[in-house]
Order: C-alpha cells, then structure tokens, then sequence
C-alpha cells in the first residue's frame, strides 16, 4: 500500500477538515490570490475560489467579501461586483476551457443544497457535450486533485489582469 501515499491527496484531505472549521471565503484573508487556498480573486467586493469539490473542471465559487447568507443583506454595489464577476468569471472559463455551456447557481439554504450556507456563493460550472456520461464523471473524480492546480495556474493569470485593470467594474 506504501506506494499509493501521495502528499497532494493527503492535502486535499486535510484542507477539507480544516475548512469545516472556518469560512472559506476568508481563507487568504488579505492576499488577492492564494494557490494553497484556492483563492484566485479577492477585492474589496467579490472572491472567487475554485472548489475544492468540483462537479466539473473549472467549478468556481463566486462570493460576495462580505460574510453575509441573505441577497437581501448585500448593497446595490456589492449586488452590481456580484453579477459582474459572474459575467467576467464565464468569459474567462469560456477562454480557456472552451465550454459549450454553464450552470451559474444559487442554493440558499442548507435544506436548498448549500455546503456553506453563512456565506452567499454563486456556482459557475461549465459544461461539456456528453459530460453527464457516468464513466467521464468517474475519472474525473479520480484526477480532480491534479486538475485542480493546473486549472489554477491556468487561470490565476486572467484574474490578476482584471485585478490590475481596476477589478469588475471594466
Ligand atoms: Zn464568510
């Protein structure tokens, strides 16, 4: 069994009890990206994670900064840099993984399917022709930890550009 051992997996293990502890979209509080975390956006409006649990390559989370469960308890601003990086976060997945469509959702609630339901959080993931094959959906599950650090490097560069262009508002 020794050679089955892999650090990245025990990692991806421990990440996901530490972040049963704490909120996630404070993770990398302070940096604007942060590889360990996930973290490929934060301003003073709007995070963005890649999940740690994917139902696809290239699921991102989109959050408001604001540690807040309720559309109600957001600001017309914070509502405006929500829907924006939605829009710019499908343009840059739409770039470099070359989807044929999206599923951008919201669960509200944990009785609705929300993991996190402290923290409002936009799903974005993008879809492929033929991807809801059970066997395409096995080996991803299988390779998802090695993907998902590829699909960070992959983007991180396109989410620092909007960052130094002046964020969501271009
Ligand atoms: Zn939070």
């Amino acid at each position: 069994m020794k050679n089955l051992w892999t650090p990245w997996r025990m990692s991806y293990i421990q990440g996901q009890d530490d972040s049963a502890n704490s909120c996630i979209f404070e993770a990398g509080m302070g940096k604007t990206h942060e590889k360990e975390s996930l973290l490929l956006y934060r301003d003073s409006l709007t995070v963005v994670l890649l999940n740690r649990f994917p139902y696809a390559n290239g699921h991102l989370l989109i959050a408001p900064s604001c540690h807040e469960s309720e559309l109600d308890g957001f600001t017309q601003e914070e509502n405006l840099a929500l829907i924006s990086m939605t829009r710019n976060a499908v343009s840059i997945l739409r770039k470099h993984l070359q989807p044929n469509g999206f599923n951008v959702g919201l669960n509200l609630g944990a009785v609705a399917g929300a993991g996190r339901p402290d923290h409002l959080h936009f799903h974005v993931v993008p879809r492929w022709e033929g991807d809801h094959n059970f066997m395409t959906i096995l080996a991803e599950v299988r390779t998802i930890p090695q993907h998902i650090e590829q699909t960070f490097d992959l983007l991180l560069p396109d989410f620092q550009e909007l960052l130094n262009s002046g964020g969501i508002n271009k």
